[in-house]
This record gives C-alpha cells, sequence and structure tokens, in this order.
C-alpha cells in the first residue's frame, strides 16, 4: 500500500525547511524570520486558532502522509504504543481499538516568494506561514476516507480539535459527546481556511467504522481473488492482506482461516545480488541493495537509463527491443 500525500493548503509547507532555518541563526535576514516565526506561533496561540487537534486511528495499519510532515499514527496492533495513547470504543457489540495521536503545536515554516540578488548571490525572500494542527489532521483524515487509490477509502479514521479529554465525559454519561470535526472555508483569495464544526461522536466513529469494514472485506476479497487465479496471480497476494484478515479474524468477522493465509504461496523471489527475499512484487530494485531485478523491465518502465550498469544483464535477443525504444524517446524529445 503506498503512502498518501500530505496536501497541506500551501504547497511549500516544508518542515525541513524549518529545521534549515533553525541552524541558520546567522544573518539578519534569517534573524528577521525567526523573530516573525515566533511572532506568528505567538499570533496563532494568542488568537485561540492554534488549538490541539487528536487523530484516532481504528486500523491494523499505521498512517503516515508523505511531504515530511512527520506524524505518524500507529496501527493499533503496534505493541510500543503506551496504554495512555490508546482509546477503546463499543460499537455493535464488539470492542475497537484506537491509536491516539494529538498534534499539539501548528506548523510554522518558510514560504519562498521572492529569489533577491545582492553582490551577485541569490537570497530567498521568505514569508512564515503557519499550518494549523486541525489542517494536519483533516490532512490524514482525508487522505484515508478520499485520498489517492492505494488508500482510498480504507475509513477507521476520525479527527477532532482538542486532545484526548474530550472524549472523557465527566458530567452526564447519558448525554451524546460532541465534538469538533475539521472544515473548511473558501477564501476570496481562493485558499481554503480551516474551521471545525460541531459532530456527534458516535455517529462520527459508526461512519468511520462502517468504511473500514468495507475496506476491510474489499481487501480479503481481493486476496481470495488472485488466489482463486492460480499461481500466477497468488503473486499478488501482500502482507497488507494479511492484515486485514487478521483483523477480520480478531473482530469476529470470519470464523476460518483463508487458504491464502496458510499455504503461504507468495513467490519468495531472492535477490541474485544479496539474496534478501523481494518485498513486493512489483519491485524493480532490490530493497537492500538496490540491485535491478530485471533490467530490460525496469528499463522499459523508465525506472532505470540505457546507461545503468545493470543493462549489461540484458540478453543479447532483447536489445534491439531497447534500441527500438531509444530511439522512440530521442524522437518524441526532439519532437520529430
Ligand atoms: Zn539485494
Amino acid at each position: 500500500m503506498g503512502t498518501p500525500a500530505f496536501t497541506p493548503v500551501n504547497p511549500m509547507a516544508n518542515p525541513d525547511l524549518n529545521g534549515w532555518l533553525s541552524r541558520r541563526i546567522d544573518g539578519k535576514s534569517m534573524r528577521a524570520l525567526k523573530v516573525e516565526r515566533e511572532a506568528l506561533l505567538l499570533s496563532l496561540k494568542a488568537t485561540g486558532l492554534a488549538q490541539p487537534a487528536t487523530i484516532l486511528n481504528f486500523n491494523p495499519v499505521p498512517l503516515s502522509l508523505d511531504g515530511g510532515i512527520g506524524f505518524k499514527v500507529p496501527s493499533i496492533v503496534d505493541e510500543a504504543v503506551q496504554e495512555n495513547s490508546r482509546f477503546h470504543w463499543k460499537h455493535e457489540g464488539r470492542t475497537y481499538r484506537a491509536s491516539v495521536l494529538t498534534i499539539k503545536e501548528p506548523r510554522v515554516f518558510p514560504q519562498i516568494k521572492d529569489v533577491k540578488v545582492e553582490e551577485g548571490v541569490e537570497a530567498g525572500v521568505y514569508d512564515m506561514k503557519a499550518c494549523k494542527q486541525i489542517e494536519i489532521a483533516s490532512c490524514f483524515l482525508v487522505a484515508y476516507t478520499q485520498g489517492t487509490p492505494s488508500s482510498s477509502g480504507m475509513g477507521g479514521v476520525v479527527a477532532f480539535e482538542g486532545d484526548r479529554r474530550v472524549l472523557d465525559r465527566t458530567e452526564d454519561r447519558k448525554k451524546r459527546l460532541t465534538i469538533r470535526v475539521p472544515a473548511f472555508v473558501r477564501l476570496p483569495n481562493r485558499t481554503r481556511e480551516y474551521i471545525t464544526e460541531d459532530a456527534d461522536f458516535e455517529e462520527t466513529v459508526a461512519a468511520a467504522l462502517a468504511m473500514q469494514r468495507r475496506y476491510c472485506n474489499s481487501q480479503t476479497q481481493q486476496a481470495q481473488n488472485y488466489w482463486d487465479q492460480g499461481d500466477e496471480e497468488r503473486k499478488n497476494i501482500t502482507v497488507v492482506h494479511r492484515v486485514w484478515h487478521q483483523f477480520e479474524m480478531d473482530m469476529g468477522w470470519r470464523q476460518t482461516v483463508a487458504p491464502w493465509v496458510t499455504l503461504q504461496n507468495e513467490a519468495q523471489e531472492l535477490c541474485a545480488g544479496c539474496g534478501e527475499p523481494k518485498k513486493r512484487v512489483d519491485a524493480f530494485f532490490c530493497h537492500k541493495c538496490q540491485r535491478v531485478y530485471n533490467p530490460l523491465a525496469a528499463y522499459m518502465a523508465r525506472e532505470i537509463q540505457v546507461t545503468h550498469p545493470a543493462m549489461d544483464r540484458i540478453e543479447d535477443a532483447d536489445w534491439p527491443k531497447v534500441r527500438k525504444e531509444e530511439e522512440r524517446r530521442k524522437a518524441l524529445r526532439t519532437g520529430l
């Protein structure tokens, strides 16, 4: 399964720049930026706009977003998760587990707005921008409920404003619990401003779990279909399918173990370079030593260039194919 990308309001959001900024405290403009960052952080907090936000992950897989945002919500089967970062919820007669992650601080980052040349040296001119906690939480929610094709519709994710104490019902136990979930409005300049709106906790979780159950079922169905199609297709059954199969067993939705879990018909193709088993059926490179499994396939998929050393392993009979493809690409490039 791929990792969905972190898509903040601002495409320049790059927390790596933050670290870089912290190290570059020399120079006037850098000092100015640092002051600006502190001021922005302070004003966000003073106006109450930067409230902590919390993500509940009910899934047996961890949640993460590409783009260096740096947050990962552990899976429910991750044993390293402390008890105070776990949450239990009764739904339709079963106890669901969730991992809890609270994003405490907003992300403040420099956004480049111009490049100035001073004494022949190019230097970026930056503005400080902020990404509120609820926006980050919303990114997780969207990625795993809509998201990229690889994770789309997984569900099992709930995001709300505040920390987990929001879920402690102190006063009236009979009263339904209300949470504030992420929403956004479009500003006149077409950017989004993240806000929150009231939602019934029970209903929100029920919707997330309904989606999760559909997803879980589709994963095990897919593995079963691969299995039914015979040897070649069975190679597509991955550890992710097994994780969801286990979840079905744990939740009591399935009583018998599927044949594709016990019979392990996965092709254990070993790397000729280092002996490590292939991790993904469609991998082009060994995850350990970077050896190219099949140079012709890798070349055709544009994963390596014709000058790559692995191309030496191409069979004589396959070279005409490579030559033809190389000519085709050259023609495309020159627009002929
Ligand atoms: Zn290897």
